[in-house]
């Protein structure tokens, strides 16, 4: 019964008072007895920062506050977009390895962090979505997938772990500790600039006036849409129980043969916008690239 509360009072403050943390919400739950009423605890008696976050540790299955270990090497700034243009998949050949690899482990399902957290989404806000059918025909669901930026720092922080630079060498190449392990800097092509934080990839239910997340899934900023999608659709069909995708539209950043094949593979029918650059990279091979050039720029249904 706590824990509901804790969850209540905390989805509380997500929506009234973003920005603020756990210990100053419990100050203002105790300046204001309706907050603390509305999260179902009894005014004056109000649980400490230590309930939220015992709660917050079962929410989420690992311990530690990053994946990445904090000591990592030098990262490089991913190569810019073209101005105006999605930036195509700087290595086919690194979205073709991962698909062949995903299709090969795809029986396997490995667990994650954030398999709570989902399972929690799941039969609790999707399965009433479903119910209310904001989110499509669930037999026959058209799914869409893309990548937005998610800022969480202006700049990367990190220290480094040798002298090279107080002996002057400007050709350093030593590990540097970030404070941020799990995050980088991607490029914002929508923007024309660099940001520091993660990709958040969602797949989303297309075929609803809502355009609902699905399967939300933090990814660093550097990642490209593609690999992205990759992951977030191997990982959504191993969890998702409450429907059948039959549909999945994609921007021109995933316009890649592997993607279409892992699709394919999935029993999903792929629509992906083409990308003007990859016709030179990409063998037009197979029918489903000739099927695709006659509804390139579907709109959303
Ligand atoms: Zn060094």
């Amino acid at each position: 019964m706590q824990c509901i509360r804790t969850l209540r009072s905390y989805l509380l403050l997500l929506m009234t008072k973003t920005g603020i943390g756990v210990t100053e919400w419990i100050n203002e739950m105790n300046r204001i007895p309706y907050y603390a009423i509305l999260s179902g605890f009894e005014p004056g008696d109000i649980p400490g920062v230590g309930t939220f976050y015992d709660f917050f540790k079962r929410l989420w299955a690992a311990s530690g506050n990053n994946l990445k270990p904090n000591k990592q090497k030098r990262k490089r700034k991913p190569k810019k977009g073209k101005k105006g243009e999605k930036a195509l998949t700087t290595t086919p050949g690194k979205v073709k390895r991962l698909v062949e690899w995903v299709i090969r482990h795809a029986a396997k399902k490995t667990d994650l962090p954030s398999d709570r957290l989902f399972h929690f989404f799941q039969t609790q806000i999707l399965t009433l979505s479903a119910k209310l059918g904001l989110l499509g025909d669930m037999n026959a669901l058209s799914a869409a997938g893309d990548g937005t930026p998610f800022v969480t720092a202006a700049y990367p922080r990190s220290k480094s772990t040798c002298s090279c630079r107080a002996q002057g060498l400007a050709d350093c190449n030593h590990p540097r500790i970030y404070s941020q392990p799990d995050c980088d800097s991607g490029w914002d092509s929508a923007r024309e600039k660099y940001f520091n934080g993660y990709h958040l990839y969602m797949i989303s239910a297309a075929d609803s006036r809502y355009d609902l997340p699905m399967y939300p899934r933090l990814q660093p900023a550097s990642r490209h849409d593609s690999v992205s999608l990759v992951v977030s659709a191997v990982e959504f069909k191993q969890r998702f129980t409450l429907g059948t995708v039959e549909k999945m539209l994609l921007d021109a950043a995933h316009d890649a043969e592997a993607i279409y094949h892992l699709i394919d593979h999935q029993n999903i029918e792929p629509f992906i916008d083409l990308n003007s650059r990859s016709k030179k990279n990409t063998k037009t091979s197979g029918d489903i690239h000739a099927k695709l050039k006659n509804i390139k720029n579907r709109p959303l249904p």
